[in-house]
């Protein structure tokens, strides 16, 4: 097939490419763009999908779209959908695509995204055992949980609480087997983890804790999960929510380097080939409010260096300068995490945890707020506390002296 040549190719079909192209049209309205999706969907939003999508709310996938598909044509953005950069010759500028064509680019951005861990112990091939990432998935769950009542799902981290809290509420038998001490363990304390799980339990929701699937069981498809520690739930569905592995294959052999993601410098460029971007899940940077390098698997980090990215790729030259933000909606709680999970030497907590209005301040050894959990049940009180700990995270505060007010809380 014929090169076609493009001033900017997009690689990966998520929030960050979409939101590239979004940055890119701010400062260039002419230059060529074009975005390579492996899904046979436009660029979708994901929180969505674990949270209400699965009750129809929406009932569409058009409505999860982060630009809807009028706005590609408009501003003279290329999709390519059901297609995949199979490689990227960065001394040649050129990528080949699944489709057997070759594009010349100028300036590359990578937003490859990951891809989620499977289990691997015997049964975990079998009908009704599924990960969970894309709309597809979403789909496939949300009409199959109409017909069945016990779900099992193998993991207590966002996935496995937002999608238990979801499939709860739509009145199925949920289980969740996880191998930590208390929920969300790898970034949040015993305090929230502990009041996750009891939050949890009140609702009806059943906790397998320090324990492992060991084999799925059933006949054809899933039936019972057994467990290391001798249980055996029973499972018309499995889905398993134990991390992901990062898309840096087409990064790696394309010569660039890999470290727990792609090093970008503060513009969120190569900082081993200047005419490379990254951005999203796989773009290890170093976050200039928690003076450390790391990447975020999270929807705002995915919409913030997207835009930045291609805004930088259109010539900004701006520093990436976010404070990390994660969110989350269980039942009728509201979670928002602001700054960086880490290394942590003393949390503190704010607020009322028998009323689920409470901010728990995670500090360094000296004192400092690097990172703050805050949970509610009233909106606003959430927009409150997503902007107060921003600002205690920005301004470095020491957690001895933030009051309730600081904290968003009154
Ligand atoms: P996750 O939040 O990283 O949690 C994975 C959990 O699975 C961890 O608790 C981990 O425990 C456990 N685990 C890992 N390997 C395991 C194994 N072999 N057996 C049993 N447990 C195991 O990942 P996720 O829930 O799968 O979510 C997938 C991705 O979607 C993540 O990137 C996540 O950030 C993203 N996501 C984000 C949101 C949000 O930000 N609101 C919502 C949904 C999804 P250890 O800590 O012991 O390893």
């Amino acid at each position: 097939m014929a090169t076609e040549s493009v001033k900017y190719l997009l690689v990966g079909g998520g929030t960050a490419a979409a939101q590239a192209a979004v940055g890119i049209r701010e400062l260039d309205k002419d230059g060529t763009v074009l975005i390579v999706a492996r899904e046979n969907h436009i660029p979708y939003d994901r929180p969505p999908l674990s949270k209400g999508f699965v009750k129809f709310q929406p009932e569409d996938p058009a409505d999860i779209e982060s630009k809807d598909s009028t706005w590609y044509p408009q501003n003279n953005v290329s999709l390519r959908t059901g297609t995949e950069v199979t490689r990227v010759d960065r001394d040649a500028k050129a990528a080949l695509l699944s489709d057997g064509s070759t594009v010349a680019y100028e300036k590359l951005l990578l937003a490859t995204g990951s891809t989620p861990r499977s289990l691997d112990i015997p049964g975990s091939d079998m009908a009704h055992v599924f990960t969970y990432r894309t709309v597809d998935d979403a789909q496939t769950i949300r009409e199959m949980a109409k017909g069945i009542q016990n779900v099992v799902l193998v993991g207590g981290g966002y996935i496995g609480m937002e999608l238990g809290a979801t499939l709860r509420q739509l009145g199925k038998n949920v289980t969740i087997i996880h191998r930590g001490k208390h929920p969300w363990d790898n970034f949040a304390s015993a305090i929230t983890g502990n009041f996750l799980q009891a939050y949890f339990e009140n609702q009806g929701v059943r906790f397998l804790m320090e324990d492992e699937p060991e084999q799925i069981a059933g006949n054809g498809r899933a039936q019972t999960v057994r467990t290391k520690k001798g249980h055996a739930p029973s499972a018309d569905l499995v889905i398993v929510g134990v991390g992901v592995e990062l898309n840096t294959s087409l990064a790696q052999e394309s010569g660039l380097s890999v470290d727990k993601g792609i090093p970008v410098n503060e513009y969120l460029q190569s900082e081993e080939d200047p005419s490379v971007w990254v951005a999203g899940d796989i773009a290890a940077y170093t976050d200039r409010v928690a003076d450390k390098r790391w990447h975020a698997e999270h929807h705002m980090n995915a919409k913030w260096t997207g835009k930045q990215a291609g805004r930088n790729m259109a010539g900004a030259n701006e520093p990436f300068s976010q404070v990390a933000y994660f969110f989350s909606d269980m039942f009728d709680l509201e979670v928002v995490l602001r700054g960086s999970p880490g290394s942590v030497h003393s949390t503190k907590v704010l607020g009322d945890l028998d009323t689920a209005n409470f901010v728990e301040l995670y500090s360094d050894q000296q004192g400092v707020v690097r990172m703050a959990i805050g949970v509610t049940r009233d909106n606003e009180r959430y927009g409150a506390m997503e902007t107060a700990l921003e600002k205690l995270v920005l301004e470095k505060r020491n957690a001895r002296d933030v009051t309730p007010a600081d904290a968003g809380l009154v």
